[in-house]
């Protein structure tokens, strides 16, 4: 079977992080983006003709300048379709909380194991799908009665 791959924007200010984990999730197919700091990461939603190029943003918590709280409110503010995954340092759990509060799908603690990762993110995708799917369905049922109306 064709893996369709998950177009992911990792976001983290550890530079060796980021590479690391971009390199990993390339080898298994992944289309990857990578930033270093919120300010970046919005910058790369919006810049996107459609959204859509993005399914799931890799967040870290402890960033300088924008933090991730703060980014994730933007992101669900402007972005709300787009999955995000929260990554966290132990010590720090309760700003994983307040993450999926505000709509983030999933958190991982640092350093984050793959296969976790990896599991987090095809759940998180396939909700993005199906909920892209929901919309798509509404759309059409719309359109034929609006031209059955006609
Ligand atoms: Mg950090």
């Amino acid at each position: 079977m064709i893996k369709i791959p998950t177009r992911i924007l990792v976001v983290d200010d550890e530079k060796d992080f980021v590479e690391m984990l971009s390199l990993r999730l390339k080898e298994t197919g992944e289309k990857v983006t990578s930033v270093y700091s919120g300010k970046e990461c919005l910058e790369t939603l919006d810049g996107k003709k459609d959204v859509d190029d993005i399914d799931v943003v890799i967040l870290d918590i402890k960033m300088p300048g924008m933090d991730g709280i703060e980014t994730l409110r933007e992101i669900k503010k402007r972005f709300p379709l787009v999955e995000v995954i929260i990554l966290t340092g132990h010590g720090a759990t309760e700003s994983a909380v307040e993450g999926m509060k505000l709509g983030a799908f999933d958190y991982l603690l640092k350093p984050a194991d793959f296969k976790d990762l990896s599991a987090k993110l095809e759940a998180a995708r396939k909700r993005r799908d199906e909920h892209k799917e929901r919309i798509r369905m509404a759309e059409a049922r719309f359109l034929l009665r609006k031209v059955g109306e006609i």
